[in-house]
């Protein structure tokens, strides 16, 4: 069978159509669609994207060959159409040469205008148009542009001119004109000598006259351009594999560049930044594509209404912008209507809000483009609402269209947009948790906690975060770091908070001791502002004002019509009752991970922690245990009362206990004196907890196994917790979670300590509760055992951050020093640690889900690692047949969407 690589379109008829985009490209399947629907289109022709891989496989003397027949048929059709003819000094037919790939990536690729010109042509231009002003800067575009993307003259290094430019520059002084229109014809044409002159002497080949030759060339440049820097990098930024190759749309030129009657513009159906139901946009009259977006003229805009808002916000009087800035509805009234009538016709027959280009040549309009806009988050919640409620898409199609990661947008404070244009950024970091935070640089969390209190806004800057720093990030505006990764304690802790961090921020040099922070050259000191973007780890200079989100009634809406068609349940991980109260108003039906570590460092009660730390024996323990206890029933009483009732996930202490005390000598000799002990003392405890790899060493069920003493006061505390709320009329559902299970025996052991604490409570109450005992699978070895584990474990929380980290051998904490270069080595697509790993880390899972039901079928399944909130993770969790998936309270709202997809 032979293999179509040419689809033509033109005079309402076309080979391809919308749904041929993988093929055709976006740009070609919906030239081809316009056509079917009757929308004026100048005609072309469309070379599939199958063709791109065929050119980087077989180079390009092979593909002009397997293509020629085609195309030259191709070419004939659009001069038949069109009533002209390629090279022809009577009456040339000129072409564009673009991209257009499966996903819309703007500007990434290489674009070729008025393909057909030479010396005979542009005579024949102006035999047609009478305009040879017109003609010879057409001649001198394409030159230019040709020259640059075909035959490769650019400037020399990144400080240099446009070596066009540089000529046009160059000719304007001769002159002793300003503006390039004050150029005559007879320059114009000098122009086009000199340029064609650069190219022979700057790359030693001849501009070629064949229009054939020209457009070979251009059709292989535009499949080059597919491998450019910027091409690759955009498909790394949004994921686009590859091996998807671009398509070349060749198309007869119009031109919006032919005087007062002509013009050129972009439009969108719907505001796409705000969702509102106008057609908006913008045009110039005499003009060509590319001075829309240049910004060298002012754009007008496209309705009066539009026009008006525009001149009250740049303050330009009514009598002003109806003279010199009248929009197309008055200009051009009749071409406005039919752009009117053929944007409500598109974005009907795709059922979305469209984004068109448009050309006016002497009062005739063509449309060049149409394709689904790019929106903001919250115009993609309120146009897919809105389309609902006018009966234009159902609500499985509302759920797909929705990219849950931009719900994001919605739920944080945002920087001003006009304040965020002439701000300059200092340095780059992860985006660790989004938002925007404005605020002065502090180094130490005690002080962001002074500071705070009296009334200043700060951002909290650290080398890294410990544990020890919680209070101060809690009351920072945003946190800083120049270590750690997206799973570092900063990002996790601040993400939970729904706390802008930008972490592992290399390239600051932070110095404590002079409190001043090094960044791109310049110096910051305590107290100087700052600003950060957690959603694009941009850290900026000075403060820019920040706005906070609102969540209207069509946020709340789609809430809900994701719950109805998702299985998966949405739950949150949440150390306190306002995180538990805010994930609760984000839809959470409970707490799938409460991290009970993080209570220890609150108040009075890191004292009574490292009293336990450094008693020598159990007694020493229970007796510090004893203080502790009251402390975490009134914790998880919080917590339970803020859950009202929905199952709460308690996992048991995890962190090695050197994370409590200190180890900077100044708050050991502090320690020391609040204890009455002497700061040698402190050291040496310090010392002995010391260990080489602590997230490898003595934690998590290891110290409850070691210390059943721990594990009895937590369990105490939390059963206490829920009978006290029993007696007051409120359910609590606790689940007990044994955390770093890797074996049956020492689950067996922490069920054993678990069980029987909670029935002596049971005794000396004479009541009792409903509960559960389980525990989390982030040991790989748990994974392989899981039919064992489940024998005691009636549940299962999948700690990917964990189970990631010792299934790869990364380091959780360290990892940020060599990802990146992995990432773009390309020798990792994803961060693992961001985006779980189904093909290894994903085996594990799966193989313990199955293991787990095989001996307990009923055994409640979840996961709380990170990956909880990660659209594409959530979807593996669906698949693999999760109860629920449990993640930061501002990821619920994401977390809920991405469930429902995965259920459509
Ligand atoms: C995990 O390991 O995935 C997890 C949720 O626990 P933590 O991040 O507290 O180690
Ligand atoms: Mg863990």
């Amino acid at each position: 069978m032979s293999v179509k690589r040419v689809y033509t379109f033109g005079d309402k008829k076309a080979e391809g159509r919308a749904d041929m985009k993988n093929l055709l490209g976006g740009k070609g399947a919906n030239l081809a669609e316009m056509n079917l629907i009757g929308v004026p289109v100048p005609p072309g022709f469309t070379i599939t994207t199958e063709v791109c891989t065929e050119y980087n496989q077989l180079g390009s003397e092979k593909v002009v060959e397997l293509l020629r027949k085609d195309v030259e048929a191709a070419v004939k059709q659009v001069e038949d159409i069109m009533g002209t003819r390629f090279g022809s000094n009577e009456n040339p037919c000129l072409v564009s040469v673009r991209s257009g790939s499966r996903a819309s990536m703007p500007g990434m690729m290489d674009t070729i205008l008025n393909l057909g010109l030479n010396d005979d042509a542009v005579e024949g231009l102006i035999k047609r148009t009478g305009n040879a002003r017109f003609a010879w800067d057409s001649y001198r575009r394409f030159v230019q542009m040709y020259g640059d993307v075909v035959l490769g003259l650019k400037p020399a290094s990144k400080e240099e001119m446009d070596p066009f430019e540089v000529i046009i520059d160059e000719m304007k002084e001769e002159k002793g004109v300003e503006l390039d229109t004050d150029l005559t014809v007879e320059d114009l044409k000098n122009l086009v000598t000199r340029f064609k002159a650069a190219v022979k002497k700057n790359t030693g080949k001849d501009f070629p006259f064949d229009p054939w030759e020209q457009l070979w060339g251009a059709i292989m440049a535009v499949f080059d351009s597919w491998n450019n820097d910027r091409a690759v990098y955009y498909r790394k930024l949004n994921r686009i594999p590859d091996d998807w190759g671009t398509a070349v749309n060749v198309q007869a030129m119009v031109f919006g560049n032919m005087g007062e009657n002509s013009g050129t513009g972009v439009a969108f159906t719907r505001d796409a930044a705000t969702g509102e139901d106008i057609f908006n946009g913008e045009y110039l009259i005499n003009a060509q594509g590319e001075d829309v977006v240049a910004g060298i003229r002012t754009p007008q805009q496209i309705t009066k209404i539009g026009s008006q808002r525009w001149a009250t916000l740049a303050n330009v009087s009514e009598t002003d912008r109806a003279t010199r800035f009248p929009s197309l509805e008055e200009a051009m009234p009749a071409v406005f209507t039919e752009l009117n009538t053929i944007q409500q016709k598109l974005e009907d027959h795709y059922q979305d809000m469209q984004d068109l280009e448009f050309t006016i040549q002497d009062g005739k309009l063509w449309l060049l483009q149409t394709r689904n806009g790019k929106r903001t988050g919250a115009a993609m919640v309120k146009i897919a609402m809105d389309m609902l409620r006018q009966g234009k898409i159902d609500e499985k199609t509302v759920i797909k269209r929705m990219e849950p990661n931009k719900l994001d947008e919605l739920l944080h404070p945002v920087f001003d947009k006009n304040a965020i244009k002439k701000a300059t950024v200092l340095a780059k970091g992860l985006p660790a948790s989004p938002g925007a935070a404005t605020g002065q640089i502090v180094f130490h969390a005690d002080e962001a906690e002074e500071w705070a209190a009296a009334g200043k806004k700060v951002v909290l800057v650290r080398i890294e975060t410990s544990p020890e720093d919680l209070k101060g990030m809690n009351v920072a505006e945003g946190i800083l770091t120049a270590r750690g990764g997206m799973t570092s304690h900063a990002a996790v802790v601040a993400r939970g908070m729904g706390k802008c961090c930008v972490s592992g921020a290399g390239s600051l040099q932070i110095n404590y001791k002079t409190r001043s922070i090094k960044a791109d050259g310049q110096e910051f000191k305590e107290g100087d502002w700052i600003s950060l973007n957690g959603s694009t780890g941009e850290v900026y200079e000075g403060k820019i004002t920040t706005i906070d989100p609102e969540l209207s009634g069509d946020f709340g809406e789609l809430m809900l019509l994701a719950d109805k068609y998702s299985r998966l349940k949405v739950r949150t991980n949440a150390d306190t009752p306002h995180d538990a109260t805010v994930a609760r108003n984000f839809g959470a039906i409970g707490i799938g991970l409460c991290r009970t570590e993080h209570m220890f460092f609150e108040g009075d009660r890191i004292k009574a922690v490292r009293e336990m730390i450094l008693a020598d024996n159990e007694a020493g323990r229970r007796k510090a245990l004893a203080k502790l206890l009251p402390i975490q029933r009134g914790d998880f009483e919080g917590i339970f009362e803020a859950m009202q009732g929905l199952p709460v996930t308690v996992r048991l202490l995890d962190p090695p206990l050197h994370e409590f005390v200190p180890h900077e000598e100044a708050n050991q000799k502090e320690m020391a004196e609040e204890m009455g002990i002497t700061p040698e003392e402190v050291r040496s405890k310090v010392e002995s907890l010391h260990e080489f790899n602590p997230m490898l060493g003595h934690r998590g069920c290891r110290l409850g196994n070691t210390y059943p003493e721990i594990t009895e006061m937590q369990v105490r505390a939390i059963i206490e917790a829920a009978l006290n709320l029993k007696k007051r009329g409120i359910e609590a559902h606790p689940e007990i979670m044994i955390p770093l299970t890797g074996t049956f025996e020492e689950m067996k052991l922490q069920e054993k300590i678990t069980r029987k604490t909670i029935d002596q409570v049971f005794a000396e109450r004479n009541e009792s509760i409903d509960y559960l005992v389980g525990t989390m699978i982030e040991v790989p070895r748990a994974a392989l055992v899981a039919d064992q584990i489940a024998q005691s474990a009636e549940f299962f929380s999948f700690g990917t951050n964990d189970l990631t980290q010792m299934t790869f051998g990364y380091s959780r904490d360290d990892a940020g020093k060599f990802l990146p270069v992995y990432l773009q080595k390309g020798i990792l697509k994803e961060d693992p640690f961001q985006v779980l790993d189904q093909e290894g880390v994903g085996q594990l899972v799966q193989m313990a889900v199955e293991k787990g039901r095989s001996s307990r079928p009923k055994l409640k399944i979840g996961i709380c690692g990170e990956h909880g909130g990660e659209p594409s993770s959530v979807e593996f969790c669906h698949r693999v047949g999760m109860d629920y998936v449990s993640c930061s309270p501002f990821r619920v709202p994401i977390a809920r969407l991405a469930a429902a997809q995965a259920a459509v």
